[in-house]
C-alpha cells in the first residue's frame, strides 16, 4: 500500500488565489503589518516571505524592524500604535522575540481583532469554546489539509503529539470542535507508539525529526506532520519518518511542502477576515 501524498503548496497556491480575487474585490485594502525584533536568520526569511506573500496577495504587507536591544516598553509602544492605526488590520510580532524579551506581555497587548497569528489568550480562549475568532494559522492550516485528504472528523480517533499554545492546543481544540475524540500526548506520555497506533488521525507537532515511525501509525490513517526540523546533513524533515508512513498511512503531508506552506496562506487569510470584521 501506498497513501496519498497530501500536497500542501498547491492547496496553499489555491487558497492564496481565492484570497487575492476576494481582495481584488474589496473598496479597500487589508493591511497585515509584521514587526520582527533582532537580526534571527531564519525569522528574517519568515518575515521576508510574509511580505511578500501579503503583497502578492494585493494586501498591503509591511515590516517593522526594530533592533535586538529594543525595550519591552518601546515593543509595546509599536504594537499600541499599530492597534490605534485604523489601517493596519492584522498585526504579527514575530517568535521568537531575542532575550531578555518575553513574549506574552506583547501577545497580551495587542488588539485581539487585530491579532491574526491567533495567540492572544482571547482568542485562544474563544477557540477552546467552539466561539468564533481569529485561529492560529498552522493550526488552521493543517486542518485545511484534512479536509483536503477527505478525513472523517465526526467520531474520528485523532492524536495530537505536542501541547504547544502555538500549535499543539488549537490544533487538540480544532479537532475537538470538529467532534474528534482527541488524546494530546505530550513528552511525558506513557507508551506513546501504542496510542498513536489507536488513531485515525496523526497530527505530530514536536520537533524531533522522524520520530513517528511507520509502526506507530495504523493503516490507513491520515498523517499530518507539523514539524520542521533541520538535520546534519542541512535537509529537512518532518516529525515523522516519510519513507515509512508512506507504506501504511491512507494519506500523508510531505516535510518540506506539506503543512509549511499552508501557514502563511492562513496568515493571509485571518488578515482578510479581520479587515471584514472590522471594517464591516
Ligand atoms: P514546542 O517545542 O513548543 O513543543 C513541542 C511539544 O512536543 C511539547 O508539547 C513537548 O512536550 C512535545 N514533545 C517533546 N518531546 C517529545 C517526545 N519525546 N514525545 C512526545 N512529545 C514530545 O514546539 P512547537 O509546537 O512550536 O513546534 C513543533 C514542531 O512544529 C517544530 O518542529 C516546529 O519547527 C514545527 N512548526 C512548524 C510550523 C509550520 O509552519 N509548519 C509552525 C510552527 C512550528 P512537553 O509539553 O511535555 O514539553
Amino acid at each position: 500500500m501506498s497513501a496519498a501524498i497530501i500536497d500542501g503548496k498547491s492547496v496553499a497556491a489555491r487558497l492564496r488565489a481565492a484570497i487575492a480575487a476576494d481582495v481584488a474585490g474589496l473598496p479597500y485594502r487589508p493591511g497585515l503589518t509584521v514587526v520582527i525584533v533582532g537580526e534571527d536568520p531564519a525569522s528574517q526569511v519568515y518575515v521576508r516571505s510574509k511580505e511578500k506573500a501579503a503583497l502578492a496577495a494585493g494586501i498591503a504587507g509591511r515590516t517593522i524592524r526594530l533592533p535586538a536591544s529594543s525595550s519591552e516598553a518601546e515593543l509595546l509602544a509599536v504594537v499600541r500604535g499599530l492597534n490605534a492605526d485604523p489601517e493596519v488590520d492584522g498585526i504579527l510580532v514575530q517568535l521568537p522575540l531575542p532575550a531578555p524579551l518575553r513574549a506574552q506581555p506583547i501577545i497580551d497587548a495587542i488588539e485581539p481583532s487585530k491579532d491574526v497569528d491567533g495567540l492572544h489568550p482571547i482568542n485562544a480562549g474563544r477557540l477552546v469554546n467552539g466561539l468564533p475568532g481569529l485561529v492560529a494559522c498552522t493550526p488552521s492550516g493543517a486542518m485545511k489539509l484534512l479536509a483536503e485528504a477527505g478525513a472523517t472528523l465526526r467520531g474520528a480517533r485523532a492524536i495530537v503529539i505536542g501541547r504547544s499554545v502555538l500549535v499543539g492546543r488549537p490544533i487538540a481544540a480544532l479537532l475537538t470542535n470538529a467532534d474528534a475524540t482527541v488524546t494530546i500526548a505530550h513528552s511525558r506520555t506513557r507508551e506513546l507508539a501504542a496510542e498513536c497506533r489507536r488513531a485515525d488521525i496523526v497530527i505530530a507537532a514536536v520537533g524531533r525529526p522522524e520520530m513517528v515511525r511507520g509502526d506507530w501509525i495504523a493503516p490507513g490513517a491520515i498523517v499530518i506532520d507539523v514539524g520542521i526540523n533541520r538535520i546534519a546533513d542541512g535537509t529537512l524533515v518532518g516529525d515523522v519518518a516519510f519513507a515509512e508512513a508512506v507504506e501504511v498511512a491512507g494519506a500523508v503531508t510531505p516535510v518540506p511542502g506539506g503543512v509549511g506552506p499552508m501557514t502563511i496562506a492562513c496568515l493571509l487569510e485571518n488578515t482578510v477576515s479581520a479587515a471584514k470584521a472590522r471594517r464591516g
